[in-house]
């Protein structure tokens, strides 16, 4: 059984990036997003990035085959829960890479077109994006 933290750092390295792996949770209650890059501050002001998935979002199997994810087709669960990934670790590069801004900016678009082939900077799942 391959864990979503696994699936990550194996994404993370293929890409040539030498991050330490993060934990990657699944939601029940995130209903707009698909996945989200957050990062949380503990008392003493250490950081911890994570990424969070949509269950509700990203466990659904009765969508039409292929769905377009990140501007790529999508055959599967598998294969959209890999693009989420793989948008929600660009975030994470670019905030350890200390980006002012780790959003959709140009080196995000070029990052995601490069490493991924994303054709979109945006999921394309749900109403609001992380
Ligand atoms: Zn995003």
């Amino acid at each position: 059984m391959i864990t979503l933290r696994q699936r990550a750092a194996a994404i993370l390295r293929s890409a040539g990036w030498e991050l330490p792996p993060l934990p990657v949770t699944w939601s029940p209650r995130m209903i707009r997003c698909a996945g989200l890059f957050v990062v949380e501050h503990d008392l003493r002001g250490r950081a911890h990035p994570e990424i969070r998935l949509s269950i509700p979002l990203l466990r659904r199997r009765d969508w039409p085959w292929p769905q377009t994810v990140c501007g790529v087709n999508c055959r599967n669960p598998e294969q959209v829960q890999e693009r989420i990934l793989e948008h929600e670790l660009i975030h994470y590069k670019l905030w350890s890479d200390r980006e002012s801004d780790w959003g959709h900016t140009e080196r995000f678009r070029r990052l995601a077109l490069d490493q991924f082939g994303h054709q979109s900077v945006t999921h394309g799942i749900g109403a609001e994006e992380g």
